[in-house]
């Protein structure tokens, strides 16, 4: 005997799609980073990085090339009204030359800026520079805010200057004139991954040294020496920005900082991580759509500090849509995470 239903008495509102803005969003210049020495389109170096394989790449590619077809069509389908848009990795960063690296990044800039006008409704950009100088880097930066309109900087992790061994990462005292433009024009830094320069820890093992694990512990690095070299304390005011819900810092803040305690140098910055994650740095759900680590990051930095990202075109603008659209949080969480909190950080 089948137990009767309960009568439905009416029919319930539907949900109103979310609106979303996505900031994780990247492009590819196509003389600059998508050819070989030989003008061939480059797959295989690219495709050394991690698990991924060139059928990958060969996707991935024409994706980061595109701005008028199928990434507009990949954002409507998933309800994402903008994206601020930003040069793939590894970018600038790995251009050693000094005048190639800060002449690339004016072309790359003006390259983008021009297809932003072309659809202004839906693409922002995010600066690329050059850290060779920080005084060039900081006038670059002035150049694309207020000559070319872009509301972000992405960095591309650590820059090598002059030799592909010589790393400069951003908590470099050679750096202030940057970080005082991007406190001047209040303009958060949002630091992309790349994977670690000569990592033993990774020989054998191809497969960990990109989006699957060497991105989130470098990236995260990167981070926690501009905050536990004072950054923050001399520039109350600097945003950074980091993706993949805070490459793992929202989890591990507290033994971090229990770990700083006993540090060996004595050098203690005037907060703690956990004050720095409320009141400098901001992070995204890219690439990382997993209930649990967004619940982690909520408890650990509150929902008005996550962005929604998807990290196209790494990944489908889809399955990051449906991630926020449905996760099992607060509408009035989702609403910021997706939409309003873009708007406020990025003043759009
Ligand atoms: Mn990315």
């Amino acid at each position: 005997m089948s137990i009767p239903s309960l009568p439905k008495l009416g029919t319930p509102p539907a949900p109103a799609p979310l609106r979303k803005i996505a900031l994780e969003e990247h492009f590819g210049h196509p003389d600059l980073f998508m050819r070989d020495s030989e003008g061939r389109f480059e797959t295989r170096k690219e495709a050394t990085i991690g698990h991924l394989g060139p059928e990958y790449f060969e996707v991935v590619q024409s994706r980061l090339l595109d701005f008028d077809t199928t990434r507009l069509q990949a954002m409507d389908e998933a309800g994402v009204e903008k994206v601020l848009l930003s040069l793939t990795t590894f970018g600038i960063q790995a251009i050693t030359d000094r005048a190639a690296a800060q002449s690339t990044a004016c072309t790359v800039n003006d390259f983008l800026a021009e297809r932003v006008r072309a659809h202004p409704d839906r693409y922002v950009g995010m600066a690329s520079l050059a850290m060779h100088d920080a005084g060039q880097a900081a006038r670059e930066l002035e150049r694309c805010v207020n000559k070319l309109g872009f509301k972000g900087v992405m960095v591309n992790g650590y820059s090598q200057i002059d030799s592909e061994d010589n790393l400069l990462y951003l908590d470099d005292e050679r750096m202030t004139p940057l970080w005082e433009a991007l406190t001047a024009l209040d303009i958060p830094l949002y630091i992309h991954p790349r994977p670690s320069h000569n990592a033993a820890q990774y020989d054998g093992h191809p497969e960990l040294t990109g989006a699957a694990w060497g991105f989130a512990p470098e990236t995260a690095a990167h981070a926690l020496r501009i905050v536990y070299s004072g950054i923050f304390d001399r520039f109350p005011t600097a945003k950074l920005v980091l993706g993949h819900l805070g490459e793992s810092l929202p989890f591990l803040a507290w033994r971090i900082q229990h770990g700083i305690n006993f540090s060996p140098n004595g050098r203690f910055t005037k907060k703690r991580l956990v004050d720095y994650l409320a009141e400098n740095i901001w992070v995204t759900t890219s690439g990382n759509f997993s209930t649990q680590a967004l619940h982690c990051t909520i408890l650990t930095m509150g929902a008005d500090r996550i962005l929604f990202s998807n990290d196209y075109p790494y990944e489908d603008y889809a399955e990051g849509g449906e991630f926020i659209d449905t996760v099992a949080i607060s509408e009035s969480d989702r609403r910021k995470i997706a939409y309003e909190n873009a708007m406020a950080l990025y003043k759009l």
